[in-house]
């Protein structure tokens, strides 16, 4: 029942998974490019290229590993209740964010929390 009704959330998980994949493999390749072209191109281009593409790599990276987690959570039973506080996530949240783990407060919470380290 709890997988039917995640059912929505799980293909549009599946999906974003796949795009972010592709856009991974992109960088990637992008990345070996800059290698491979490495004496042609200035040192500072050469360096701020590299130091976007790792950035980019290591957001998607991050964004799979989220996705991921999310997908679990719907194959175990688990989507939808927040992390944090183990409250229902708001439904309208979790429609324009499917791979939310928090709820809006908690959510909130953390990333004050974040700020205040960084
Ligand atoms: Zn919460």
């Amino acid at each position: 029942m709890i997988v039917h009704k995640n059912e929505k959330c799980y293909e549009k998980l599946q999906k974003r998974q796949g795009e972010i994949t592709r856009t991974l493999e992109h960088v990637q390749k992008e990345r070996r490019t800059v290698e491979e072209n490495k004496k042609w191109i200035g040192k500072a281009a050469y360096q701020s290229r590299c130091h976007l593409l790792d950035r980019l790599a290591d957001w998607y990276l991050k964004e799979t590993t989220i996705i991921q987690e999310a997908l679990m959570r719907i194959r175990e039973g688990r989507y939808g209740i927040c992390v944090g506080c183990r409250e229902p996530i708001e439904p309208q949240r979790l429609e324009t964010a499917p791979e939310a783990a928090f709820c809006a407060q908690c959510q909130k919470l953390r990333e004050s929390v974040i700020q205040r380290v960084a």
